[in-house]
C-alpha cells in the first residue's frame, strides 16, 4: 500500500472510532426513530455541505444499524473507510468481491442530508437495477427514495427517477439524458435536475477506458453519398504507405522515407499521418488547389478516415463483419456492442473498405465524451477494483486522488510469475497442460483472453480435448453475469474476453473447491493496461478465499509483436521484462493518445457550455423580449461590419437611417401582429436557430480535428493552428445564430388560415 493510502487510512480509523460511539444507542432505537434520525440530521445540516463532515459519524452508523436490520449485514470497518474516500471526492480501491455496492450506500445517505441528488453510477443496466435492488430497502428504512434509469425507462418514468433522492443508473444513460435534455424544446421536455454528486462504480473503466467515447445524438437524414466514403477508399487503395516506429529508426531515414511514401502509420503514437506526396496526390484526386483549405473540410473527413480505417482498425479485433454487416468490438469488454456504430463516418469509412454496403451516416445532432459529462459534476467519487496504476492520470485530468483501502479479510491468492513462451503454439500447451491438471481434480478455472480469436481458439483446443467449458467472447454475449457466477463451481472451465461480466463475483462452490485451492486464474494474453490485467487476478480470491492466478504468454501476441526485439541472448527473464515493458509502451501511448483527445475536447465543450447556458437561458426566461432586443442590436452591429452588399440588403428593409430604431419599430410591429403567440414564436425561432446552427459546427469541428490530425507531422504548431481556427468558427457560429434568430423574428410572418 503506498504512503498515502496508509496515512489516510489511520486517518480513517480514528473516525470508525466515532462511528462506533454511536452504534450502541442507535441499536435500540424502533424503526420509526431510525427513519427519523434523517429528518433531524437534516436539521443539522441545514443545506450546508460544509456540515456533512460533522453528522458523518452518526450518519454513518445510521446507515449500518439500517443494514443490519434490513439486509443482515454488518458493514466491514474497510466498506466505512470506501464510503468515506468517497464522500471526500475521490476514488477508493476496493478489492473484488470486499463489498462496494453495500459501501456506495454509505456517502449516498449522507449527501443526500444537504439536499443533493446523488447519482450511482454503473457500467450496465443489469448492474444499475441489480444494485438498486439490493440497496433500496436500506434507503426506504431510511426515508429516502430510491429511482433507477435504464434504457426501457421511458420519459415520465426518468422525470420522477430523478426527483428522487437517489438515482441508480448507468454512465450511458445519465449522459444521453443530459443530450436528449440539450435537444428539448420545452421546458417540460427535460428531465435531468442538476449534477450535484456521482459516485462511478468500476470508475476506472468509466472515467479512463470510456472516457473518451463520445455519446452521440444524431438524427437519421443521410448527410453525405456514400460513394464520398466508397471514392476515398479507392483513393487511399492507391497510395503507398508506411508502418513505422518513430522512436527506433534514425531521423535521417525516417525523412527520407517520408520523401517516398504517401502517408505514415506511426506504430508508436498509433497515428497516421498524411505526408505532402499524400497531400499532392489528393489534391490531384480530387481537384483541388489546397488540400488542408478551411473549405475542403469534407474531403480531409472522407481521406482521413478511410486511411484510419485501413490502418487503425483491424478486422476480428476492432470489429468483425457478419451477414455483410460491419460489427463493432467493444476493447473494453471484448465483445460486439449491440447497435454501435462507430462514429463520425468510420463506420462508413470501414463498410468501404470491407465492400460491404454503406450504413445510412447520421448527422450529430448532439455529442459529449463522458469525461465532459462527469466534469460538470460538482461533486464525484469512485470505487473500483483496479485504479492505483492510474492515479496519475485521475489525478491530472479529474484532480481526484486515489486511495487503496485494505482488504477485510487478508488475501490469500497466490499470484504465480509470468511465464513467457516464443510463440503461441508452445503457450497453448502449456495452457492445456494446467487446464488438465486442474480439471482432473475438479478445480475451477477461468481463462482470460483479450480477443475474441485467441478465446476461440482456445475453446476449440479444449473440444479437442473433451473438456467441457462455457466460451464468453463477442460472437457468444450469452447470459454472463450468470455463467461468470458459476465460475468457481467444481469443475468449471470458463473462456472469456476481458471483463466479461465485471462487476459479478465469482463464489466459490463448495468447501471441495477450498481444499482444491479455490479458482484458478490464467491470463493468457497481456491487456493493454496492467489495470485489466488486475482485475482477472482479482477475480480469484475473493474475500479472504484461497485462490490463483497466473500469466501465460506468448510473445507473438499482436499487441506486443511489434513492440518486442528478441535477440540470441534472451532468457525467461529478459523475455518478461521485455513483454512487460512493451505493456508499459503501450499504457503510455494510450495515456498520451488520451491526452491530446482531452485537448480537442476541452476546446468543443467550451463551446457546448456557452451555447446550453444560452439555450437552456432561453426556455427558462420570463423576459424573451429583452433577449431578441439585444439580438437585434446585434444583428445591426455586425452588418454595420460587413461588405456592402448586406449592409444594402438590411437598408432596404428599415432604411438608411437610424437602422436600429427602424428594426425595433418592425420588432414592435411584429410584436402586435403576433399577439400572445410571440413570445413562443420567439423562443422557438431561437431554440432552432442555436440547434440548426450548434449541429453544422459540431460535425465541422470533427473535420476541424481529422485536418489537424492529418497534417500534425512535421508541423510543431498545428494545435495551436487548431486552436485559432476552433475560435474563429465558434465566432462565426455565435454571429450566425444572432443573425438567424435576429432576422427570422424582424421577418417573421403570421400564417393566416389561408395561407
Ligand atoms: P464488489 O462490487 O466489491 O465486487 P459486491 O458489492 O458485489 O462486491 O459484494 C460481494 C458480495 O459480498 C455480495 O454477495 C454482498 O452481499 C456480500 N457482502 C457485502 N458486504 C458484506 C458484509 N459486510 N458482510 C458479508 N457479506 C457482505
Amino acid at each position: 500500500m503506498n504512503i498515502d493510502s496508509k496515512n489516510k487510512v489511520k486517518k480513517l480509523k480514528k473516525i470508525i472510532k466515532n462511528i462506533n460511539q454511536y452504534k450502541k444507542s442507535i441499536e435500540n432505537l424502533s424503526n420509526n426513530e431510525l427513519a427519523q434520525k434523517t429528518a433531524r440530521l437534516k436539521e443539522i445540516v441545514n443545506h450546508k455541505e460544509e456540515k456533512l463532515d460533522e453528522v458523518l459519524p452518526e450518519a454513518f452508523s445510521v446507515v449500518y444499524e439500517a443494514c443490519k436490520r434490513v439486509l443482515n449485514i454488518e458493514a466491514f470497518d474497510t466498506q466505512l473507510m470506501c464510503g468515506m474516500v468517497m464522500h471526500e471526492g475521490n476514488i477508493a480501491e476496493m478489492k473484488t468481491g470486499e463489498g462496494k455496492t453495500l459501501s456506495a450506500v454509505f456517502p449516498a445517505y449522507l449527501n443526500s442530508l444537504s439536499g443533493k441528488c446523488v447519482h450511482i453510477i454503473t457500467t450496465n443496466d443489469y448492474l444499475a437495477q441489480r444494485d438498486k435492488e439490493q440497496t433500496e430497502k436500506i434507503f426506504n428504512l431510511l426515508g429516502l427514495s430510491v429511482g433507477v434509469i435504464t434504457d426501457k425507462s421511458t420519459v415520465e418514468e426518468r422525470k420522477k427517477a430523478y426527483k428522487c433522492d437517489i438515482v441508480y443508473g448507468s454512465n450511458k444513460e445519465f449522459g444521453f439524458d443530459y443530450l436528449r435534455d440539450s435537444l428539448s424544446k420545452t421546458k417540460e421536455g427535460i428531465v435531468q435536475n442538476k449534477l450535484d454528486f456521482a459516485i462511478i462504480d468500476e470508475a476506472d473503466s468509466i472515467l479512463i477506458d470510456e472516457a473518451l467515447l463520445p455519446l452521440i445524438i444524431s438524427n437519421s437524414k443521410t448527410k453525405v453519398n456514400p460513394d464520398c466514403y466508397i471514392k476515398a477508399n479507392d483513393f487511399v487503395n492507391t497510395l503507398n504507405g508506411i508502418a513505422i516506429n518513430k522512436h527506433k529508426v534514425k531521423w535521417k531515414k525516417y525523412q527520407k522515407q517520408l520523401e517516398i511514401y504517401d502517408y505514415v502509420f506511426e506504430q508508436d503514437t498509433y497515428s497516421v499521418y498524411l505526408t505532402e506526396n499524400g497531400a499532392k496526390k489528393a489534391e490531384e484526386c480530387y481537384k483541388i488547389k489546397n488540400f488542408y483549405d478551411i473549405n475542403n473540410l469534407k474531403i480531409i473527413h472522407y481521406v482521413y478516415e478511410a486511411l484510419v480505417a485501413h490502418n487503425l482498425m483491424k478486422k476480428d479485433v476492432d470489429y468483425i463483419v457478419q451477414d455483410g454487416k460491419v460489427l463493432v468490438v467493444d476493447q473494453n469488454i471484448g465483445r460486439v456492442s449491440k447497435g454501435k456504430h462507430f462514429n463520425n463516418g468510420l463506420q462508413q469509412a470501414i463498410e468501404a473498405k470491407e465492400y460491404v454496403e454503406n450504413t445510412n451516416e447520421g448527422q450529430i445532432l448532439a455529442t459529449i465524451t463522458f469525461q465532459n459529462y462527469f466534469k460538470m459534476y460538482k461533486k464525484i467519487s469512485g470505487m473500483t477494483g483496479t485504479i492505483m496504476s492510474a492515479k496519475r492520470e485521475i489525478e491530472n485530468v479529474y484532480h481526484l486522488q486515489c486511495y487503496e483501502i485494505p482488504t477485510n479479510k487478508p488475501i490469500k491468492r497466490i499470484d504465480k510469475k509470468m511465464k513467457v513462451y516464443s510463440c503461441n503454439e508452445a503457450r497453448d500447451k502449456a495452457i492445456l497442460s494446467e487446464v488438465k491438471e486442474a480439471y482432473s481434480k475438479g478445480q475451477p478455472v477461468l481463462i482470460g483472453t483479450s480477443t475474441i480469436r485467441t478465446s476461440e481458439n482456445l475453446s476449440e483446443m479444449l473440444k479437442e480435448e473433451k473438456i467441457p467449458h462455457e466460451l464468453l467472447n463477442a460472437k457468444n454475449p450469452k447470459e454472463e453475469a450468470s455463467i461468470i457466477s458459476k465460475a468457481g463451481e467444481e469443475g468449471k472451465v470458463t473462456i472469456a474476453t476481458n471483463m466479461a461480466g465485471r462487476g459479478t463475483d465469482i463464489k466459490l462452490g463448495s468447501n471441495k473447491v477450498k481444499q482444491l485451492g479455490g479458482l484458478k486464474v490464467i491470463g493468457v494474453e497481456l491487456n493493454d493496461s496492467q489495470r485489466i490485467d488486475n482485475q482477472l487476478r482479482g477475480r480469484s480470491g475473493r474475500q479472504g478465499d484461497v485462490g490463483e492466478s497466473k500469466f501465460l504468454i506468448s510473445v507473438e501476441q499482436d499487441m506486443i509483436k511489434p513492440l518486442v526485439r528478441k535477440n540470441k541472448f534472451d532468457n525467461e527473464r529478459s523475455l518478461v521484462k521485455k513483454c512487460q515493458n512493451a505493456q508499459r509502451e503501450i499504457e503510455n501511448r494510450n495515456y498520451t493518445a488520451r491526452k491530446a483527445e482531452i485537448k480537442f475536447d476541452d476546446i468543443v465543450n467550451l463551446h457546448r457550455s456557452i451555447i446550453y447556458e444560452q439555450r437552456r437561458k432561453i426556455l427558462q426566461t420570463n423576459k424573451i423580449e429583452g433577449i431578441s432586443k439585444t439580438i437585434i442590436e446585434k444583428l445591426i452591429e455586425i452588418y454595420s461590419t460587413r461588405d456592402k452588399l448586406v449592409i444594402t440588403k438590411i437598408e432596404e428593409g428599415f432604411g438608411k437611417e437610424n437602422t436600429l430604431e427602424e428594426a425595433l419599430k418592425k420588432y414592435n410591429l411584429n410584436k402586435k401582429i403576433f399577439g400572445n403567440e410571440f413570445n413562443l414564436v420567439q423562443v422557438e425561432i431561437m431554440i432552432n436557430a442555436i440547434d440548426l446552427n450548434w449541429k453544422e459546427h459540431l460535425n465541422t469541428m470533427e473535420s476541424l480535428k481529422e485536418a489537424t490530425r492529418l497534417k500534425v507531422y512535421g508541423r510543431k504548431n498545428s494545435m495551436f493552428e487548431h486552436q485559432i481556427e476552433s475560435y474563429k468558427l465558434f465566432e462565426k457560429l455565435q454571429n450566425q445564430i444572432i443573425e438567424d434568430i435576429g432576422m427570422n423574428i424582424l421577418f417573421a410572418r403570421k400564417l393566416e388560415q389561408n395561407d
